[in-house]
């Protein structure tokens, strides 16, 4: 555990993490000098590139996922998210923190067939042609499979159209992947696999692409709190986990707050993806198809209470992240973030980013039953407010100061307060 980061200067911040061999002092060294990228990846990253847009990456606190201490590098741009993940992990510590379950860890390649002939008889060849099917893939990008991986099966899936007629045949490659998020390397094995089954099927091809949708990569984190942890001098905790249970039920109910319980969620795992250097809009998406598995958006979570009385909380996610390729090769601090959580592999850092996830839910949850979440939201809001009010670094404390004992705590307000100290 660490204790009161939050209270040291960013400089002591980072020496900590060095002493307590978190990072390399070298790696500490590049968080200080807080690197822009150099000219050439920015400019070969992206088109058109003119500048440069950086956001601030901190650390979320008092993690112990799958038994291990872990230091979580967030980028984010609103307040409050690192505190309420650090939060969360701290009450989910006594009880043994984060346990974490991954069945499989595959990505899904999508070839789709329009204009067959005869659907469920393409359909029969695709099933009869498995293993040959899986040679040519497997050809087609042998280094996957010299690291251990490459397509593990094949599966046919009959797509109706609006008239309930079977118009389409999509084939989905299941792909082991290894220590990547694997986007580039499936579209290659689609693209090389798609002309063989043309001519077995004979059908035409619409496209060949990865599927977001990644239940093949399914990660699920899992924690328990003792509710009487819970109590505060306002609250009972027992009340409270009672009411952070009946509020996921309500989530499961009405998508208007289903979206709401899941961009909390979300806060905690776009943040992590993105110190990551993964593709967070891929992460989105498959997440957002995941909750809408039942044929209705609903919430990602899971609460209850258990057997010991204890408040249980579950999630479970697609989670195809990687750990080389794409950018996370090219961004200098993606793997400085790494080293930070001590990762070796992909899953690895998939399991810590589902539990920030769940860790997010739950101090979200907790604030939202109970004071409400403006309270802890606004105490930390109110520094962003006195900066956009216009407040120079040696004005800024002193807005705040004024700003807490407000009883409008508004934009209006921190420009008034920053007129009088000025005249
Ligand atoms: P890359 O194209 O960079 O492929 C991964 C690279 O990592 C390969 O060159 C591979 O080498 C190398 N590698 C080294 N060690 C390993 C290992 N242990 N396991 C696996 N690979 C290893 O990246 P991805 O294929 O992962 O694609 C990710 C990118 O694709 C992201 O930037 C994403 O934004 C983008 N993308 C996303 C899409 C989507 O989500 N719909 C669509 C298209 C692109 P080798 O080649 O020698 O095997």
């Amino acid at each position: 555990m660490i204790s009161k980061f939050y209270q040291k200067s960013r400089q002591e911040r980072i020496n900590l993490l060095t002493e307590r061999g978190f990072v390399t002092a070298e790696a500490g060294k590049l968080f200080i000098e807080n690197p822009l990228l150099s000219e050439t990846i920015a400019d070969n990253m992206i088109e058109n590139q003119i500048s440069q847009f950086p956001l601030p990456l901190g650390v979320a606190l008092n993690f112990l996922v799958d038994g291990k201490d872990v230091v979580v590098p967030m980028v984010v741009e609103e307040p409050s998210v690192i505190a309420a993940s650090s939060n969360g992990a701290k009450l989910a510590r006594p009880l043994g923190g984060f346990k974490t379950e991954i069945k499989e860890r595959c990505m899904i390649g999508q070839l789709i067939f329009k204009d067959l002939v005869d659907v469920e008889e393409a359909k029969r060849v695709v099933q009869e042609k498995e293993a040959e099917i899986i040679e040519i893939a497997n050809l087609a990008y042998p280094s996957i499979v010299k690291r251990g991986g490459g397509v593990q099966r094949v599966e046919t899936r009959v797509i109706e159209n609006e008239t309930g007629e079977a118009e389409f045949l999509t084939i989905h490659l299941i792909i082991d992947v290894q220590e990547a998020m694997g986007a580039n390397m499936i579209n290659t094995i689609l693209e090389a696999t798609a002309s063989s089954i043309k001519e077995w099927i004979h059908g035409e091809i619409l496209m060949q692409i990865l599927s977001n949708y990644g239940d093949a990569s399914l990660v699920t984190a899992m924690c328990e709190v003792d509710p009487k942890q819970l109590t505060t001098a306002d609250y009972d905790g027992q009340w409270i986990a009672e009411r952070i249970v009946e509020a996921t039920r309500y989530a499961h109910l009405d998508p208007y707050r289903a979206a709401t319980h899941n961009k909390g969620i979300m806060n905690g795992i776009d943040s992590v993806v993105l110190a990551s250097g993964n593709d967070f809009r891929a992460i989105e998406a498959g997440a957002h198809a995941y909750a809408s598995r039942n044929g209705r958006y609903e919430a990602m979570s899971y609460w209850c209470i258990n057997e010991a009385g204890n408040l249980a909380g579950e999630l479970t996610l697609p989670m195809p992240v990687g750990i080389v390729g794409g950018a996370i090769s090219v961004l200098p601090l993606a793997k400085v973030n790494q080293q930070l959580m001590q990762i070796q592999y992909a899953t690895e850092l998939a399991s810590i980013i589902v539990s920030v996830g769940l860790a997010q839910n739950f101090s979200a949850l907790k604030a939202l039953v109970s004071e409400g979440i403006q309270k802890g939201h606004m105490s930390l809001q109110i520094k962003s407010l006195a900066i956009h009010a216009g407040a120079k670094e040696s004005e800024i404390d002193e807005v705040v100061a004024k700003l807490k004992q407000e009883k409008t705590q508004n934009l209006a307000t921190a420009q008034q307060i920053l007129d009088k100290i000025r005249n």
